[in-house]
């Protein structure tokens, strides 16, 4: 592999030679550590078969190690300065980047177009801060048949995606991705790895995603655990009776689940909310 991007002078070389500043309303942060961006690819590939797609690829920091790694990489950049730095800076003859903001793309078109029989799909990305959540949301409710993804975030982003019942970061967001993957963090990674640095630290996460949904209509059970956490200090029985608009419907489904009424929705794991819903589907729906 020729000189790694993601170091402080490469960096700087590149921007100067292009003329590039970061634009911040794009979420610009280049990593400046190669041993962030080689954990981050080792962490998001399994096998160099893999077809992997990268959102935002920026001057390449990342996305040098993902080419070198996989067969095949697809970025995403929205930034229509970056396709030409990228072909020229890494000449790599695996790599496709498609200009287009990523949550405007027809992911699921792009996917079967470069997916070949029997290949895994992997998503790899230092993330745009700005759009963290909406761009793993539709990740997770894509049709498309995603193997993982493997991000970097904002710290306290991950640490709801990863929390578990009883932490003071656990919510619905932490619930629904349980429901959908099985999500672990990768490392803390110090915002002085960055340029510009950003006023925050970060933590990579990866999510493997999960094939078979256990309940019915998805779309109801996300609304109820949604509802289960509106008032975080109210009981589960206060937040299901404003969500059903019936007081003594809230206590039968609770009692048919077998959970206490005085219960908090953060102190309760994915497979309870699962029961709650599947006891009661007939009566909720
Ligand atoms: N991967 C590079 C790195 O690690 O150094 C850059 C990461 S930087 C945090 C985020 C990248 O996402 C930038 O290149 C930015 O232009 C790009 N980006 C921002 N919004 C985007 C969007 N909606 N769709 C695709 N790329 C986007």
């Amino acid at each position: 592999m020729q000189e790694a991007i993601a170091t402080v002078r490469r960096t700087r070389e590149i921007q100067d030679r292009y003329g590039l500043q970061a634009k911040k309303k794009f979420g610009q942060n280049f990593i400046t550590e190669p041993g962030v961006v080689e954990k981050i690819a080792r962490s998001a590939i399994d096998d160099p078969s893999d077809l992997v797609f990268e959102i935002g690829p920026g001057i390449g920091a990342l996305t040098q190690f993902l080419c070198e790694k996989a067969q095949k990489v697809v970025a995403f950049e929205v930034d229509p300065r970056l396709p030409e730095i990228l072909q020229a800076e890494l000449g790599a003859d695996n790599l496709t980047v498609i200009l287009q903001d990523f949550l405007e793309a027809p992911v699921e078109d792009i996917i079967d177009q470069f997916c070949e029989p029997g290949q895994k799909v992997r998503f790899a990305s230092n993330l745009p801060y700005y759009i963290t959540t909406p761009i793993l949301f539709r990740l997770f409710e894509s049709g498309a048949d995603i193997a993982s993804v493997t991000a970097m975030m904002q710290k306290e982003v991950a640490d709801r995606f990863t929390a578990g019942p009883g932490s003071p970061d656990y919510n619905a967001l932490s619930v629904i991705t349980r429901y959908r993957t099985h999500v672990r963090k990768v490392m803390d990674v110090s915002r002085q790895v960055f340029s510009p640095r950003p006023n925050v630290d970060s933590a990579v996460v990866r999510f493997d995603f999960i094939k078979d949904h256990p309940v019915r209509d998805e779309k109801l059970f996300i609304d109820m655990v949604k509802a289960c956490f509106v008032q975080r200090r109210k009981t589960i029985s206060n937040n299901l009776r404003q969500w059903l608009q019936d007081k003594e419907l809230a206590a039968k489904i609770l009692e048919k689940a077998g959970i206490d009424p005085a219960a908090r929705a953060q102190n309760l794991d994915l497979e309870t909310f699962i029961r709650l819903y599947e006891e009661n589907y007939e009566d909720i729906r």
